[in-house]
């Protein structure tokens, strides 16, 4: 085996972690190694989740008109992405939505809204109401995605039953002027440490494919264990039209598997989710996320764009014979 990845995961998987420099020398591995690195960060990926895959699926609760330049979002205002634009989802069709998720073997349902973030209110307030029903009525875990909140907000949501927290870092801290300048990397790190004083659990990820370099790559994922994230989605950019990154190339299967690799070397024990732009990027080689360390992987329609089937999610699963892992609150 490669040495440097004999190495690292023989110290992994003796309780140990990996530094910064360590991690950057794994982005040097070329293909002829690659086969290597996702054979120990599948031997990783074992030893910390055994042969259980977890599933999310997300609802778009209120689309479009976001005042933040992220520009790889079709639903930002500064953006010319044709999307539909819609209101905040009435409670209702909150809850169903869960229930048909659950049914499709999700252990996850993340409730995602567009804007820089969420205060108190009737929104709040709504979205609050949803959760409570859900966990009276449901076994799936709510998780919130309202993007920017202070303390309150999240004792809010807390105390409605909520369990996690999601909110992308997007990117490293020093790429990320290159990506959003409407507000301050700082704003979503503060938001993280909000939802973990609360005593919320935080799934917080990025997405790839934007320019950045692989150090960047690596530079997040430091940040993401700095923080004491529980779990991380990695989603892969899917160019869309009229935004600025629109011809912006795919990234290629093979770099895909490597970040994953490279994560799961970084985030030996944490949830690591293969989230949007599976599909593009990876392809033909989408069933080898789990050999490279993704330990779930979101499933049905994205925030903007159309999933695949959960029928052949599950199937792919089936095939390798990783079990979807129960929703146990
Ligand atoms: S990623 Fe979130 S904050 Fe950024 S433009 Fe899109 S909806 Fe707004």
């Amino acid at each position: 085996m490669h040495e440097l990845v004999r190495t690292l995961s023989e110290r992994i998987l003796s309780g140990k972690r990996i530094g910064h420099e360590e991690a950057l020398m794994l982005c040097d591995i070329d293909n002829k190694g690659l086969i290597e690195l996702l054979s120990g960060a599948s031997r990783i990926r074992e030893k910390f989740f055994g042969n259980r895959i977890t599933l999310c699926t997300i609802i778009n609760a209120k689309s479009g008109s976001c005042s933040e330049n992220c520009a790889f979002c079709a639903q930002s205002s500064h953006n010319y992405a044709e999307i539909p634009e819609y209101e905040l989802a009435d409670e209702d069709q909150i809850v169903e939505f869960a229930t048909r998720a659950e049914k499709n073997g999700s252990s996850c349902y993340g409730i995602v809204t567009s804007g820089t973030g969420i205060t108190e209110g009737e929104e709040l307030e709504r979205i609050c109401s949803a959760v409570s029903k859900i966990r009276s009525s449901a076994s799936i875990h709510p998780s919130c995605s309202l993007g920017i909140i202070d303390y309150n907000t999240a004792v809010r949501l807390k105390i409605a039953g909520m369990t996690t927290y999601h909110h992308n870092l997007e990117t490293a801290r020093s790429f990320f002027p290159s990506i959003c300048t409407t507000h301050d990397y700082e704003d979503d790190i503060k938001t993280i440490r909000a939802a973990k004083l609360a005593g919320l659990k935080v799934c917080s990820g990025g997405i790839f494919g934007l320019g950045e370099n692989s150090g960047q790559r690596v530079e997040m994922a430091m940040t993401l264990m700095e923080l004491e994230v529980d779990s991380v989605p990695l989603n892969f950019l899917d160019p869309v039209k009229g935004t600025p990154l629109e011809m912006a190339d795919y990234l290629t299967p093979l770099e895909c598997l490597k970040i994953i690799a490279i994560y799961r070397f970084i985030l030996p024990d944490k949830e690591i989710k293969v989230c949007g732009g599976r599909e593009k990027n990876l392809r033909e080689l989408q069933s080898w996320i789990f050999m490279a360390g993704a330990s779930g992987m979101m499933t049905g329609n994205y925030l903007t764009k159309p999933g695949r089937p959960t029928e052949l999610d599950r199937q792919m699963l089936s095939d390798l014979q990783l079990e979807v892992a129960e929703c146990n609150r």
